[in-house]
């Protein structure tokens, strides 16, 4: 750990599966003191890893202040707290809104990185979100329900790019995502929406743009799910796989490069 007076983590747990943390994540749960987490997003086989008789709190049911108000207090009791986020803290995670307190408090705190639900949800489509001559940018957002997001990066816009993009928080509001999406990608677009990726009873729906918002109704999916479009997923929304034609430089017996000439 970079400073040895490090007594609060902001933790990524990963997409549910509590194997999916990190072997420095796990560590610091088992050595915290205090640890919050956040509700039904976090595996409580995560909380497993902690300390017998650790002071657990679920944050779901608990506003800012009182969050910050248990990691001060714990801190100047001596102890050592861990703030545990589903996926990577960085995305959607509010973190900035609780290290604010912390860095006006003089208190030290470091950042864990986790597995992200949209990778975890890529590995379960067996997909490659950045192929060679079809998308080589992924885009991370969300549709605007009570946060507001930034006109210029209206989905109607981001899809104008037909990059690959994962959509987070949004698969309640599936006929306005699908209506700013067709903005810019064509109706046979391929489309997944990954339920509960990692978790026991993860499952995906696949189509096209065309059909997608009708089928994730009809399968009853309301939240916690990622909804991965691009024509990156062509074989994992057709089951081709063998039939990819574009290959990586990376690879290519023609392409050298600085590990092999
Ligand atoms: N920091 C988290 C995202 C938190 S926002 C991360 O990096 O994954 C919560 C949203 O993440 C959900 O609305 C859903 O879109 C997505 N999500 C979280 N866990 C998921 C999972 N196991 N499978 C699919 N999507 C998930």
């Amino acid at each position: 750990m970079s400073n040895s007076i490090t007594s609060v983590f902001f933790i990524g747990a990963g997409p549910g599966d509590p194997e999916l943390i990190t072997v420095k994540g796990m560590k610091a749960i088992q050595q915290a003191d205090i640890v919050i987490y956040a509700g039904s997003l976090v595996s409580e086989k995560i909380l497993g890893y902690a300390k017998e008789g650790v002071e657990i709190h679920n944050s779901a049911s608990m506003n800012l202040e009182e969050t910050t108000k248990v990691i001060i207090d714990g801190v100047k009791a001596g102890k050592a707290v861990a703030r545990v986020h589903t996926g990577d803290p960085s995305l959607y995670g509010a973190i900035l809104e609780q290290i604010a307190p912390l860095e006006k408090a003089g208190i030290s705190y470091e950042i864990i990185p986790g597995v992200s639900s949209a990778f975890a949800s890529a590995a379960y489509l067996k997909a490659e979100l950045t192929l060679p001559e079809v998308s080589q940018t992924v885009i991370f957002t969300r549709v605007e329900g009570r946060t507001p997001v930034p006109e210029k990066e209206r989905l109607s816009e981001l899809a104008k790019h037909r990059a690959t993009i994962c959509i987070f928080l949004s698969v309640g509001m599936i006929d306005k995502v699908v209506a700013e999406l067709l903005q810019g990608y064509p109706e046979d677009t391929p489309v997944a929406v990954v339920e509960r990726a990692s978790w026991p009873d993860e499952r995906a729906i696949t189509g096209t743009l065309k059909d997608i918002a009708r089928k994730v109704k009809d399968a009853g999916i309301k939240r916690q799910a990622m909804i991965i479009v691009g024509d990156v997923l062509k074989s994992a929304v057709s089951g081709q796989r063998s039939a990819v034609r574009a290959k990586s430089k990376l690879y290519d017996k023609e392409f050298g490069h600085e590990y092999r000439k």
